[in-house]
């Protein structure tokens, strides 16, 4: 059943410093970004939170830009924003390819990359480029900036290293050499949640692998990486990356045809042009 709003609370800051001593002072309060998430579970009566934030506002954190050669992309950037950049079809085209499976139009302008990764899904679509991308997630509090490697930044299901005071801002990729490669397996083609969902960087000796819906959080395939850097075939890798998985029985699928679906996702990315 929907739940009330009577009793619920909204800030609305309007520039970045202005959310952060609200979260220093006024906490905790949960941040809102495009909603999309937070509304599911509001219409579902399961959104204990009372208190909110809302960041719609604060536009310093939709900007996508290169500094030092880094790829910063705001948390605020929304899967239209990142369809739309050429900048990032250019950098990392495989985050384009993931922002273009996300939901539908409508949920493609209000969800946000921040949204995505604060969510902490095992299934959000984005997490499995940022693993392969080897982001960084930009947190920043009123006390000060810390860069949280994309790898350290779950600690386990729908948990982070996100404190309640913090916001995140951005992500930073680095350059990326090699052919990326992102796709997603579900119900249907669009309006659907991964069953499967695999990023990779295809490169000699140092292939990357990253992967949804297979784990507790997002993972990367080291095991299955580090066969290939010693020359393992396209079969083996298969079969070390089928064993390196843990993928679950759920509501979307079994765990036998999560790891099937991996094995021929994996051979698919090797063998693409
Ligand atoms: C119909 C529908 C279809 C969908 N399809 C997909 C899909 O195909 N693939 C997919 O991956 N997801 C999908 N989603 C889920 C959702 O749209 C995405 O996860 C989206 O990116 C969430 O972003 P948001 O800005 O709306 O987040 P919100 O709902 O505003 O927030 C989500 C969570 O993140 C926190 N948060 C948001 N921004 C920040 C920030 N900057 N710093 C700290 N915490 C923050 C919030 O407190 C909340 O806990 C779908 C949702 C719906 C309703």
């Amino acid at each position: 059943m929907p739940s009330s709003l009577s009793h619920r609370q909204l800030l609305e800051p309007r520039s970045l410093p202005d959310a952060l001593k609200m979260l220093r002072d006024e906490g905790p309060l949960t941040p809102m970004a495009g909603c999309t998430d937070l509304y599911v579970a509001l219409n579902f009566g399961t959104l204990r939170d009372t208190r909110f934030i809302d960041l719609w506002r604060l536009d310093a954190l939709r900007t996508i830009g290169v500094r030092d050669g880094v790829l910063s992309i705001g948390a605020l950037a929304t899967y239209t924003d990142l369809i739309r950049s050429p900048l990032l079809r250019r950098r990392l085209p495989m985050l384009v390819s993931a922002a273009r499976e996300v939901g539908g139009v409508q949920i493609q302008n209000r969800g946000t990359l921040g949204g995505n990764v604060a969510n902490a899904s095992p299934a959000g679509d984005t997490l499995p480029v940022l693993a392969a991308a080897e982001a960084v997630v930009v947190l920043k509090s009123a006390g000060g900036l810390r860069q949280v490697p994309f790898a350290g930044f779950y600690t386990g299901y729908r948990t982070s290293v996100r404190r309640p005071d913090e916001l995140i801002v951005a992500f930073e990729i680095p350059a990326i050499r090699g052919r990326q490669w992102f796709k997603k397996v579900g119900t249907r083609a669009a309006q659907a949640i991964s069953k499967v969902v695999m990023a990779g960087i295809v490169q000699p000796g140092a292939t990357r692998i990253a992967l949804g819906s297979v784990a507790p959080t997002v993972v990367r395939a080291s095991r299955t990486e580090a066969a290939l850097a010693a020359g393992a075939s396209i079969g083996a890798a298969q079969h070390t990356l089928m064993a390196e998985i843990a993928p679950i029985d759920d509501i979307r699928s079994t765990a036998d045809y999560r790891r099937r679906v991996a094995a021929n996702l994996l051979a698919s990315m090797l063998t693409s042009p």
